[in-house]
């Protein structure tokens, strides 16, 4: 059995803790903005008279997250269940996911802290829980077979969620670990995106699946003059040589997209 509690975080067990609620399936992850600017007490307690907290995780603006309740404990943060995906159920996601609640308002940047974080949570659950690292791109709702990471926005009318700029930096965080995972010569890959962090990941990253699973290999060490992330690029299957060729036809690699 996976831990439940992220190692680093700090743990501050709210209302829905013990599983008070029951559990979710942890079949994707849920990304929030608080819409706020102080949300601990409604995150780690919930709504008066509701027996489980509204987020798993609040992410604050400078320095560490709580986390209020078991990973996979069921939290109250997605709304009201609705048929969303339009298979004639109504859908109670929050039976599904966990939610990641980040502090800010809408339209606020996040803050370097906050992306450090984002990168160690994602980081976490990919490793201890299996989750993919991919970004839900849509369409609304149509998360029945999707694991990875969704906005709030993807599957109920709320408006938040990372934008993909803001998930290619959370990404960039966590992308240089000692041995990239290197594909064979014929091993076919889809291309998820590429991105070109600066910092001490500076270079250009290609990201990709194979089988399913997320890798990545770092194409060059450096980036001419551009920074930013670009995600423009998305392929049909291909081959790491077939990629390379597309690349070099292309002429360059746009990292201001
Ligand atoms: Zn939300």
């Amino acid at each position: 059995m996976p831990a439940p509690w992220m190692p680093g975080l700090i743990k501050d067990p709210g209302t829905g803790a013990g599983y008070n609620a029951g559990r979710n399936s942890m079949q994707f992850v849920v990304l929030h903005d608080t819409g706020g600017t102080n949300s601990y007490q409604i995150c780690k307690d919930g709504r008066p008279g509701y027996n489980s907290s509204l987020c798993q995780i609040l992410v604050p603006k400078q320095g560490t997250p709580w986390q209020f309740t078991e990973i996979d404990a069921e939290c109250y943060h997605i709304g009201s269940s609705s048929d969303y995906d339009h298979d004639g159920q109504p859908d109670d996601f929050n039976t599904w996911a966990p939610g990641i609640e980040v502090e800010r308002l809408q339209g606020d940047p996040l803050t370097d802290s906050q992306i450090g974080w984002l990168g160690k949570i994602v980081a976490w659950l990919h490793d201890e829980w299996g989750v993919p690292v991919v970004h839900f791109a849509g369409p609304f709702g149509a998360v029945e077979q999707f694991r990875g990471f969704v906005n709030h926005r993807d599957i109920h009318p709320n408006p938040d969620g990372l934008s993909p700029e803001e998930w290619d930096r959370v990404v960039a965080t966590i992308a240089a670990p000692p041995a990239a995972v290197v594909p064979l010569e014929d091993e076919l890959m889809n291309i998820t995106h590429i991105a070109c962090p600066d910092g001490p990941n500076k270079g250009i990253w290609a990201f990709f699946e194979i089988a399913g699973k997320p890798a990545y290999r770092r194409l060059s060490t450096s980036v001419n003059a551009v920074t930013g992330n670009a995600r423009a690029v998305i392929y049909e299957p291909v081959t790491f040589g077939g990629f390379l060729a597309a690349l070099q036809k292309q002429g360059a690699i746009d990292c201001n997209g």
